[in-house]
């Protein structure tokens, strides 16, 4: 069955790409009944911050990236790694190589001075195994010398490089400790990776760790590398273009089932479809569908994808994650009103709402009692004229029937009495029943508001 992985190095935040990684790996294994494991990459114990850890296991949960098991630390299978190394070197994969730095600058320049590759030759390699214990020594893999590796990619294609590129990369350094490259391949091997989904700049990274599949004999997985993020200029996508971490995306409120929408979307397509839901997103992914080319992040697009996944979502769900948004950024929670009145009103007030702060700035008139306070463009908005025009509104709305039809109706009766266009009179509406002069639709309003509520600021609003 398929295992795929995300191996996050925690020397930063999770990354707008990381994300995309992670969610293309969630999405293969969650589509095909295989399990999505989680590796922290943190052998660089000088740059790996259990901050950054934290930082990066809470933007996959808020994007709702679960994983299977526990995560598992990369530094900690250090012995393992050592193991496996001493196994290459028993069987002859690799060797002990005692040049010194001195001698291997020397090596670089005579090979300069020659015009010949500078990718140091160790003296070493091809000597019968020697024990110098006086000296400090490095494990150095085997590697070929002429002719052509070719791997195949999902993504890439058939990838083919000279062997000669290659030199014989360090396994064991000379305090012992293992390289990052053989920590990938050991731990790949050892969690039973089927499918590695990773950025195209690890590419090259591959051909390394192809040496020690074959030196080991292990299965090798199946390999996907994918193009990196551009921003809108075709440049590589940074903090210049806008906002790069996952939890700025968070911060500013865009919900989570439309982040995952759009970073899917964001270098793999299906068609030419661009909302869908996770069902839909898992049963479709596939690595067919990955370009070759980088992605361009365009945030009008996500935005627009958000707000679709607003308008979609269940009215229930979608308060339970603007109550989640609100406790992120310090809010204080609703009140059992607040809750009941915004459960109410959701399904209108969901349309055109792109991000969590939107859609609570829209349902801001329900928050608050009579008598409401109204800021100056509100208070401008009702002028005598506009009072007098009001208070006639009162009793016709004293005695209709609570519906948008009759409301509409009364409200364009009135404005064409006055010789004035619906839009003049919902100006002062809009302010009187919100206290803004920007909200959601006044009949959307009223209708929530029910007639009591609505009467009673429509009164305040007239003295
Ligand atoms: N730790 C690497 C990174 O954060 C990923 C390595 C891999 O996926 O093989 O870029």
């Amino acid at each position: 069955s398929i295992v795929t992985r995300f191996a996050p190095s925690p020397t930063g935040a999770l990354h707008i790409g990381g994300a995309r990684t992670a969610l293309f790996n969630w999405l293969y294994a969650r589509g095909r009944g295989g399990k999505f494991l989680l590796r922290i990459e943190d052998t660089d114990q000088s740059r790996s911050t259990d901050e950054n850890k934290q930082a990066i296991l809470d933007g996959l949960t808020w994007l709702g990236l679960d994983w299977d098991g526990e995560p598992t630390s990369q530094a900690n299978n250090a012995p393992r790694h050592v193991e496996v190394a001493q196994a290459m070197l028993a069987s002859g994969h690799a060797y002990k190589c005692f040049s010194t730095q001195d001698e291997i600058e020397e090596f670089r320049e005579t090979a300069r001075a020659a015009k010949q590759s500078t990718l140091f030759q160790s003296p070493w390699r091809d000597v019968a195994p020697a024990d110098h214990p006086d000296l400090p020594y490095v494990i150095r893999l085997k590697a070929p010398r002429d002719g052509k590796t070719t791997l195949h990619d999902e993504v890439q294609g058939d990838v083919t490089w000279s062997n000669d590129q290659l030199d014989d990369m360090i396994l064991l350094r000379s305090d012992g400790s293992p390289v990052y490259m053989l920590a990938v391949v050991v731990d790949d091997h050892d969690m039973g990776v089927t499918h590695v989904i990773r950025g195209d700049d690890h590419l090259a990274n591959a051909f390394r760790q192809n040496l020690i599949y074959e030196a080991m004999g292990w299965a090798k997985p199946v390999l996907a590398h994918i193009p990196l993020i551009f921003g809108p200029d075709g440049k590589k996508l940074s903090k210049r273009h806008g906002a790069t971490g996952a939890a700025e995306y968070q911060q500013m409120g865009y919900p989570a089932a439309g982040m995952r929408n759009y970073l899917a979307r964001l270098g793999w397509s299906h068609g030419d479809d661009e909302f869908f839901t996770d069902a839909q997103a898992r049963d479709w992914f596939d690595l067919g569908g990955i370009g070759k080319s980088p992605a361009r992040f365009d945030f009008k697009k996500l935005a627009n994808i958000c707000g679709q996944h607003i308008a979609a979502a269940d009215d229930a769900a979608l308060l339970h994650e603007l109550q989640a948004y609100l406790a992120s950024v310090g809010e204080d929670p609703l009140t059992d009103q607040q809750n009941a009145r915004f459960l109410q009103a959701m399904h209108c007030l969901k349309e055109r709402a792109k991000t969590m702060p939107e859609l609570f700035e829209k349902a801001r008139f329900l928050m608050i009692d009579h008598p409401i306070e109204r800021d100056e463009k509100a208070q401008g908005l009702l002028d005598d004229v506009s009072r007098g025009i009001l208070s006639e509104l009162t009793p016709q709305l004293q005695n209709a029937t609570w519906t948008r039809d009759t409301l509409e109706e009364i409200v364009t009766a009135l404005a064409e009495a006055h010789d004035t266009k619906l839009g003049k009179l919902a100006g002062p509406l809009r302010a009187a029943l919100s206290g803004r002069a920007v909200s959601p639709s006044v009949f959307d309003m009223m209708l929530v508001l029910g007639q009591t509520e609505t009467l009673a600021r429509l009164q305040d609003a007239s003295n």
